[in-house]
């Protein structure tokens, strides 16, 4: 096929040592899976067994549940459920949930955040308001049930934050785990299944709509707050539920969409969600983040364990590392994982922290970085599976730096001029680190045969 250089099948050479490499063999049984259930773009509407059997094995893997206590009624009857959803007209569908309740003073994730994206879409007249039915704005999504978010997280955690929210409220706010810090309030559970409700709702639509349309809008969940940290048995990184996890395995249960792409370019390892999918072949996790930064995990050599050996693909980036840096990131290392992996879906954990003038890191980014990611990543849908592509909103807290890039990323799903230019200013970048670039991208492709 092609994709298989010849110095990537021989053993490990100037990256010996502990480095772990796939063999390619290993790549093979990747690219060579079966058991797909879009064929020719026509849906099953009910689950295959093979999806069947994974809902067990994801059940057992966060709390002994019984696949049967997971989202009952809209699992047991998924057509009923997938009926009653409704293709949209759009080029682009967004839901703006701010979470207003879920605040804290000062704290980088506050509730300023949604409503200064929405203030830059509407100045720079990327909404409904003056794009008619171009640009919709979600109408009737519903809150994530106990059991869409028990398909992720423990039921232990859910009913443990639920019960928490009486202290909120006495409290005032809370500190639920100490490492971020992640804070909830009196409506912090709420609030957090409507986020994770938010992207299954877009993924619902954007699905549907792919059955009728070969170019279903771009899904874009506005939310908070964020999910990515979040793991199996908690919050962490001011993230409470994986958002994009419990989306995904909602794509996989509910619309038989079997292989979930999943591209995290938040500044930070999305740890939570490089977690649920671990072990899971069917869901391919790419995270692109800046190296020794919060929370320190994901390590080139993590890789996924089990079935899931390959699936996982961490590219840790020296600080410094910008625009050059992802353009050639994105050209030798995402699109032909991406495209060996065949997704059914993509989703996209799109953290705006990467950015030169974000306060948490040191990457560098610019607006038309992310335009590009934007651009590219709705290519690549449209290229490998239908176009169906949902964004979730994750970090970004410079909110001039977050709203602006917000917008870029809105005109590069409408395919309009950027307006980067006007905002990025490249007086204020450095010289990217452009040999360790070269290194750490030689290196993830040798482990992953790319
Ligand atoms: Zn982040």
């Amino acid at each position: 096929m092609g994709l298989f250089h010849p110095v990537w099948s021989a053993s490990p050479s100037s990256f010996a040592g502990h480095v772990t490499s796939l063999t390619c063999s290993m790549m093979f049984k990747l690219q060579n899976h079966g058991g797909n259930c879009l064929k020719n773009n026509k849906f099953l509407l009910f689950q295959s067994p093979l999806v069947k059997q994974r809902s067990k094995l994801s059940c057992s893997s966060v709390g002994n549940e019984d696949s049967t206590s997971i989202s009952r009624s809209i699992r047991e009857d998924p057509q009923s459920y997938i009926s009653t959803i409704q293709p949209s007209d759009a080029r682009i569908l967004y839901y703006a949930a701010p979470a207003m309740g879920h605040n804290k003073e000062a704290h980088p994730e506050c509730n300023r955040r949604v409503p200064a994206i929405i203030d830059a879409l509407e100045k720079s007249e990327l909404t409904s308001k003056f794009r008619g039915s171009e640009v919709t704005e979600l109408q009737n999504i519903r809150s994530a049930t106990v059991d869409d978010i028990a398909s992720v997280h423990s039921r232990a955690y859910i009913t443990g934050l639920e019960k928490a929210m009486s202290k909120a409220s006495d409290d005032g706010i809370i500190f639920i785990d100490g490492s971020g810090p992640t804070y909830a309030t009196a409506t912090t559970f709420q609030e957090s299944l409507l986020a994770a409700g938010a992207g299954i709702s877009l993924v619902d639509s954007v699905v549907i709509t792919s059955r009728i349309r070969e170019d279903p809008p771009v899904g874009f969940a506005l939310v908070r707050p964020p999910g990515h940290h979040a793991v199996p048995q908690g919050p962490m990184g001011f993230c409470v539920f994986g958002n994009i996890a419990v989306a995904a395995r909602h794509a996989q249960l509910v619309h038989g969409l079997e292989r979930v792409l999943i591209i995290d370019f938040d500044v930070h390892h999305g740890n939570g969600t490089n977690d649920v999918f671990y072990d899971d072949p069917d869901v391919f996790f790419i995270s692109t983040h800046q190296s020794g930064s919060y929370p320190g995990t994901g390590k080139m050599q993590e890789i996924g364990s089990g079935e899931g050996e390959g699936t996982t693909l961490n590219l840790p980036l020296p600080g410094g590392s910008g625009d050059g840096t992802m353009r050639t990131v994105f050209e030798e290392v995402i699109v032909p994982a991406a495209q060996r992996f065949k997704p059914d879906i993509i989703l996209v954990s799109a953290g705006y922290d990467a950015h030169v003038l974000d306060p948490l890191a040191s990457l560098q980014f610019t607006t038309g970085t992310y335009y590009m990611l934007a651009s590219n990543i709705k290519q690549l849908a449209k290229q490998l599976c239908g176009g169906r592509v949902v964004f979730f909103l994750e970090g970004g807290y410079n909110l001039q730096s977050l709203s602006n890039s917000v917008a870029d990323s809105f005109r590069a799903f409408l395919g309009e001029q950027s307006l980067a230019p006007k905002f990025d200013d490249p007086a204020i970048l450095y010289e990217e680190p452009s040999k360790k670039v070269l290194e750490a991208i030689q290196k993830v492709k040798h482990i992953h045969c790319l």
